[in-house]
């Protein structure tokens, strides 16, 4: 329900949402393949099709073998979005190295009806959470002012540790454009499992563009959040994964330039 005098208030904003108690469901889980780290040291091929990574959710983001270009899942359609702007629909039989994906089912819903920073939405979805420990989903529907992106560069081997291959990606702005934002928000003690904080990727209603987000200014949006406090990983079972360091002393700053 949209508050009826409009207030720019983070907690205000929040009040104004719906909540929804799903009796008797099963609580939702977020499902990945591989690891953050895994990714951040050049692990670009897994061993997961897209139609396995299906069964565990019909929402999510991730990349795709060779790193090549950005995953959005939702309502159980699935783009690749590549470094040349294009976006398409994806083959069941491709593969994916990292993706993070849930049923989703959301119980929080609401509309900002009033252009908002990145910041000023990320800070109203904190609030509907309440709690920093625990896993989120969220998926934005809404027209933007702009939106920022950039898609990872479809890799060769010998592969290079991802800071390297990104160097130089593309990053895409659209302005005055209407979307889908499909995004997690993970707690800080999961960063090099996950990406700890936000981590967001964007497609346009006409599904020709999008990307990772780096930032946006939403004009309206229709807002829908899922808390999630189950975590499930599988492991690639490749010889890549079982040799790569997943461990570093810049590993939290390597995921922050990689995916900030
Ligand atoms: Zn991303």
């Amino acid at each position: 329900m949209i508050n009826p005098t409009p207030c720019s208030c983070v907690s205000d904003i929040a009040r104004s949402f719906t909540r929804f108690v799903r009796d008797g469901q099963p609580e939702s889980e977020l499902y990945q393949t591989s690891l953050m780290s895994a990714l951040i040291d050049g692990v670009y091929d897994g061993d997961m099709t897209i139609e396995q990574l299906l069964k565990h959710g019909d929402f999510g983001l991730g990349t795709f073998n060779e790193l090549d270009g950005e995953l959005i899942a939702f309502d159980s359609e699935v783009h690749q979005l590549r470094e040349d702007g294009s976006a398409r629909a994806v083959r069941p039989d491709q593969k994916t190295p990292f993706a993070v994906v849930t049923h989703f089912r959301p119980t929080m819903f609401g509309s900002l009806t009033k252009p908002r920073t990145k910041q000023e939405v990320q800070a109203v979805i904190d609030e509907l959470i309440g709690s920093p420990n625990v896993f989120c989903a969220f998926r934005i529907d809404g027209r933007f002012s702009r939106v920022e992106t950039r898609t990872v560069p479809r890799q060769a081997m010998p592969y290079r540790p991802m800071l390297q291959a990104i160097e130089h990606q593309p990053i895409f702005a659209f302005e005055e454009t209407s979307g889908t934002l499909v995004g997690f928000r993970c707690p800080e003690y999961v960063q090099g499992i996950n990406v700890a904080g936000f981590h967001v990727h964007f497609i346009t209603d006409d599904r020709k563009g999008g990307g990772h987000v780096l930032d946006y200014r939403l004009i309206e949006a229709k807002v829908e959040v899922a808390r999630i406090s189950r975590l499930r990983i599988d492991l690639p079972r490749t010889e890549h994964f079982e040799r790569a360091t997943l461990h570093s002393e810049d590993m939290a700053s390597a995921i922050e330039a990689a995916e900030g």
